[in-house]
């Protein structure tokens, strides 16, 4: 079953190359001179913007793949980073790459809401 995990996660990573590459035009900086006004300035600065952010989510997820495939190569795939405890197949099949079982994973994000209260 880990190896079936193992190609979604290699499934999961090929598909972020394929996404974060096609439009690398995009990659520019929007440049005032090649606009037609000041309006098409603004909107290419959005759409460069969110292609930026895009791209960064993609970054972070590939880190997150690379950072599962790792564990899986060093056998400590499916522990829970926080009490060590087995994350457990269910959940490992809805998020592959993820590093705290169900119960850390709700207390961690308990402890975010506080630091933003
Ligand atoms: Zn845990």
């Amino acid at each position: 079953m880990q190896e079936m995990l193992r190609k979604r996660l290699i499934d999961a990573l090929a598909d972020c190359r394929v996404r974060a590459c096609p439009d690398a035009e995009l990659d520019e900086q929007p440049r005032l001179d090649a606009c037609a006004d000041e309006n098409e300035f603004a909107s290419r600065v959005v759409e460069v913007g969110m292609h930026l952010a895009l791209r960064r989510r993609l970054e972070e997820r590939r880190g997150e793949i690379e950072a599962a495939l790792k564990r899986l190569d060093r056998g400590c795939y499916g522990d829970c980073e926080e009490c060590g405890e087995e994350i457990g197949l269910a959940r490992l099949m809805a998020n592959p790459t993820a590093q705290l079982c169900v119960y850390c994973q709700a207390d961690s994000e308990r402890g975010q809401l506080r630091r933003c209260a």
